[in-house]
């Protein structure tokens, strides 16, 4: 504490501002920079708001006109609610924003209030760092939830940082309310005020690094996801589900699990695109894609090969246990009703099946053998499924629908 008490409050006050101002001009550029990422630009507002209702404490604390203080509570009211409302964005959550109007009205209540009915410094004072104590507990309660790596990482610094700042605050309030009454203001010297300031700033300034790590970490993610997925149907692209295969042939691999493979592919397709144009084909592709990924499990994996053909990659899954699906997919797309304009549109599929038991366990032969499958299928007459055996089947073993077992 020896060190903390030679610390000058005032200019540790106006130190927290600058660090304010200055994370919301980098939050400002970055949410400028990266659009999609919510929360971002609440946060730079609400630190512009806290930046400067502090620099005007800071300046202003010893002749205060009572308008300038009511004003300044009010901003940091509505710059605390903003950073709460930031989470809620970033969380895609609703925002609250009639609570921050309601945290910036109570700010300057309460504030015109202690200074002008009651000139009441304690209690200025202890209900200000209370609502600050408050709305940065609350924060932090909304940072420490269950998210995947590694933005758990991001949530978890910021949330850290307003628990910090929260407990500061809240110590400062314990201080001023247990103080002598009017030995309280908001510089005083003691043991308390210097180890409080010192604390907010640090966690200001991780608060800062939290929640730009958060950005990252969204911008990052949502990167990945659109890199790795097809942009017309939602599912995963040919590279990822390539990549996807190749991960899972080698965990099977390892662990001498079954793996499965299905093609499937559209059965004359060309002839939606032909007769009712190229967007009915494109809505067909997407119902197909939502289909197949409402019939399967989690943990398998749904992708677009290429044009009106799909994949999916089935760990842990069997021949037969793949054909039961294989058989429920023909059956429900041959159901499906698509929708186009005055029209109806309804067709079917044909897929070929490949596992790892008799193609062994590499990527290209389990393709080229989901593939021969599915070959066979369409040259056996469509709307079928085709189990690949091991002894290269001729095209008489294509297999009707239904009767696989
Ligand atoms: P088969 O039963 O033998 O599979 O016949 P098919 O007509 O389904 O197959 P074919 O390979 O002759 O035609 C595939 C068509 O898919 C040709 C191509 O124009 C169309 N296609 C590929 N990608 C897209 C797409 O993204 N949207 C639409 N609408 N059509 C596509
Ligand atoms: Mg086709
Ligand atoms: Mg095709």
């Amino acid at each position: 504490m020896n060190i903390a008490l030679r610390l000058d409050l005032r200019t540790m006050m106006l130190t927290m501002a600058c660090i304010n101002l200055l994370f919301a001009a980098m939050l400002a550029l970055v949410s400028l920079h990266s659009g999609r990422v919510k929360g971002a630009r609440q946060w730079a507002v609400g630190m512009v708001l806290l930046g400067a209702g502090y620099s005007g404490a800071g300046l202003l604390v010893d002749t205060p006109p009572p308008a300038a203080m009511v004003i300044m509570a009010m901003g940091i009211g509505l710059g605390l609610g903003m950073m709460f409302n930031g989470i809620e964005a970033f969380k895609d959550q609703p925002c609250s924003y009639r609570l921050t109007l309601a945290l910036a009205v109570g700010m300057g209540v309460q504030t015109f209030w202690f200074l002008v009915v009651r000139n009441d410094v304690q209690g200025r004072i202890t209900a200000n760092w209370l609502v600050h104590s408050l709305v940065n507990l609350a924060c932090a309660r909304a940072l420490f939830v269950r998210v995947a790596q590694p933005l758990r990482t991001a949530y978890w610094l910021a949330g850290a940082s307003f628990l910090a700042l929260g407990s500061a605050t809240l110590a400062r309030v314990l201080a001023a309310l247990f103080a002598p009454a009017n030995t309280v203001y908001l510089f005083a010297p003691g043991k308390i005020s210097p180890g409080v300031f010192m604390v907010a700033s640090l966690a200001q300034m991780a608060l800062a690094f939290g929640l730009i790590l958060m950005i990252n970490y969204r911008l990052a993610s949502d990167l990945r996801q659109l890199a790795s997925t097809d942009s017309l149907t939602g599912v995963l692209n040919r590279g990822s589900i390539e990549k996807e295969l190749s991960r899972q042939v080698a965990l099977a691999k390892r662990s001498g699990a079954a793996l499965a493979l299905m093609m499937i592919d559209v059965d004359h397709f060309k002839r939606i695109n032909d007769s009712h144009g190229h967007p009915a084909g494109d809505e067909v592709l997407r119902q197909l894609a939502a289909l197949l990924r409402s019939l399967v499990r989690q943990g398998d994996a749904v992708g677009r090969y290429g044009g009106e053909e799909f994949c999916i990659v089935l760990p842990n899954t069997s021949a037969p246990a793949a054909a039961l699906l294989a058989e429920r997919l023909l059956q429900r797309y041959a159901d499906l009703r698509v929708a186009w304009g005055a029209t109806v549109l309804n067709g079917t599929v044909s897929i070929g099946i490949a596992d790892s038991a008799t193609s062994g366990h590499a990527v290209a032969p389990l393709i080229a053998a989901a593939d021969r499958a599915l070959y066979q299928a369409k040259a056996a007459g469509r709307n079928r499924m085709v189990l690949h055996t091991a002894d290269e089947p001729a095209l008489a073993e294509a297999q009707p629908r239904m009767q696989w077992n």
